[in-house]
């Protein structure tokens, strides 16, 4: 088949994802807060909510810095079953809570359908993780909620999969899907994944949902996250999601690739020009 026969087809098979014509872009609008479009968002904070403090002292400075979402998991997907599972409810709270009180919004992941309305009664945004975007019962259950979801690509799905799988969630009713490239498996170890940039403009050429890049899981290496954060902005990315945490080394989960609250304000300094005048006014230089 063809390049362009290919992606007519793969068009005709996304009834609700599929971009009608080219300025077609789906905004979600969060209080306020615009997703998509012309808006650049910065989605940070730690892989998992350890205590109170720890996510009110990473709330603190990653909203300084002019991330306005605050992210951290507290149902933690662990390839090992011995591994630090998430706070659970409790976490579920101090990041509710954390987030309030810096004036930002709250995302985190949701792993079974069981524990889909409490988290849909307590964040603002609902994380579908890689390893679950293929758990379409998960995915038809978050169709069902009135909250955004954040979708996050399978380690080893193609396009074509990642976008039925947001298609799952969209036919389902719930019309504020956000596309996350996090990494793909390749050959390469050195770094954890192969961060897939080219998802940025594939993505945005096939669908209007907003499509985030997450340079943290994408390569597993905190050396590497601020010029794959600058490269996503650069590919056109409607937003990043980034691990930080105030001592990155003792982090329980994902220390490798977290970066610290000092990198990440430098960081959000080197995307300003991307990024909104109204978040950065008077932070990232502060
Ligand atoms: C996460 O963002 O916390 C996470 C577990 O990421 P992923 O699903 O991309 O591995
Ligand atoms: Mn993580």
């Amino acid at each position: 088949m063809s390049a362009h026969a290919e992606h007519n087809d793969l068009l005709g098979s996304l009834k609700c994802a599929a971009k009608t014509h080219p300025e077609h872009r789906t905004v979600i609008d969060l209080g306020g807060q615009h997703i998509g479009g012309d808006a650049r968002t910065v989605i940070a904070g730690p892989c998992s909510v350890e205590s109170e403090a720890q996510i009110h002292a990473i709330a603190e400075q990653v909203a300084a810095a002019g991330a306005t979402i605050l992210r951290g998991g507290v149902y933690k997907p662990r390839t090992s079953p011995y591994a630090f599972q998430g706070l659970g409810a409790e976490g579920l709270g101090f990041l509710v809570q954390a987030a309030k009180e810096q004036g930002m919004l709250s995302i985190t992941e949701v792993t079974c359908v069981s524990d889909v309305d409490r988290v849909a009664s307590s964040v603002d945004i609902l994380q579908v993780g890689s390893r679950n975007m293929h758990n379409y019962r998960l995915l038809q259950a978050v169709g069902k909620v009135k909250k955004p979801v954040f979708l996050k690509r399978g380690m080893a799905a193609t396009y074509r999969e990642f976008l039925l799988a947001a298609e799952y969630i969209l036919s389902c009713g719930n019309p504020d899907v956000m596309l996350c490239e996090r990494g793909i498996r390749t050959f390469e170890p050195y770094t954890r994944n192969t961060l897939d940039l080219a998802a940025v403009p594939v993505l945005q050429g096939l669908t209007h949902l907003p499509v985030f890049i997450d340079p943290s899981h994408g390569t597993g290496r905190r050396a590497l996250v601020p010029s794959m954060a600058a490269a996503a902005m650069a590919a056109g990315a409607d937003g990043l999601m980034i691990e930080v945490h105030t001592d990155p080394d003792d982090s329980i989960s994902d220390s490798q690739q977290t970066v610290s609250t000092e990198a990440f304000a430098a960081l959000m300094h080197d995307l300003s020009c991307w990024l909104p005048l109204d978040n950065m006014a008077g932070k990232a230089s502060a």
